[in-house]
């Protein structure tokens, strides 16, 4: 069991939580003008790097979505922050 850190719950088991997707990734506009080749490396193709990362997590407890940087290797959590810009 791992602890993750969410911003407005605080540490709770890692069974409460859901991957949201990688951050930073830039949705393709505008929508109606994007080929499927292109839809479908925005919605599958993901940098995967080796370390740390920051990925955006749901909590399904209290529903938020928030920013959560961790280390693809060792599994340790670094930090969250709420996609409302407080710091945890
Ligand atoms: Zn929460």
């Amino acid at each position: 069991m791992q602890l993750f850190p969410c911003p407005f719950c605080g540490p709770r088991d890692e069974t409460e939580f859901h991957f949201g997707g990688e951050a930073g990734k830039v949705r393709p506009e505008p929508a109606a003008e994007v080929d499927a080749a292109r839809w479908s490396r925005y919605l599958h193709v993901n940098a995967n790097p080796r370390g740390a990362t920051r990925e955006i997590w749901v909590h399904a407890t209290c529903g938020e979505f928030f920013l959560m940087e961790r280390d693809t290797v060792t599994h340790a959590v670094i930090g969250s922050q709420s996609l409302r810009g407080e710091q945890r």
